[in-house]
């Protein structure tokens, strides 16, 4: 199997952003280092809880380093929008942060996503592990990745509008409630 695993380090920047009609948008995060660029898709809830997760873990980072200056927040937002080519490496399964406090680095880490649609098939005995599959580690400020907290947890609100009656996405092409029809086929 094709395994790679990716060190960026440092990120000279990392976003992420959703490409598509709102209810179909698909969501990345990418970063960038010097000329190469890294792309992989995230989904929406992993991506709100990544947004939660990074301030969690920065607001643990400060408490245990009292002395750091605090991460700043504020983004432009045409910095954060999403850069072509959009390649994706692999879609995200695990995530994980990590700090290095000797050089004052947030390791965002994700792995690649196992594929569950292949299902039976998927018989490689004693070698198979969840361990297995590429790793990219994306190596931040706090700073950016404060900023990727805000502005993700920004663009995965922004989607559809919630219908009032039934609290259920509506489609921009119309909604047909249940609350109002009374039963949901
Ligand atoms: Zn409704």
């Amino acid at each position: 199997m094709d395994k790679t695993e990716i060190d960026i380090d440092p990120c000279d920047h990392i976003t992420s952003d959703a490409i598509g009609q709102p209810g179909q948008r698909v969501f990345y995060i990418q970063a960038y280092q010097a000329e190469k660029t890294y792309t992989v898709i995230i989904e929406k809830t992993q991506l709100q809880s990544l947004a939660v997760g990074i301030e969690q873990f920065l607001a643990e980072v400060a408490r245990q380093n009292p002395k750091l200056e605090e991460a700043g927040a504020d983004y432009v937002e045409e910095q954060m929008r999403i850069n072509p080519p959009v390649d994706p490496v692999f879609r995200v399964g695990e995530i994980g942060l990590g700090y290095d406090q000797t050089r004052d680095r947030v390791v965002l880490f994700v792995r690649e996503a196992q594929g569950e649609s292949r299902g039976e098939t998927q018989d490689q005995g004693e070698d198979a592990e969840p361990e297995s599959g590429s790793v990219i580690r994306f190596w931040c400020t706090r700073t950016q990745l404060r900023q990727l907290a805000r502005w993700g947890a920004e663009i995965a609100s922004r989607g559809r509008p919630m219908c009032p009656q039934c609290g259920q996405p509506m489609e921009p092409e119309g909604h047909f409630c249940p609350k109002k029809n009374g039963h949901l086929h």
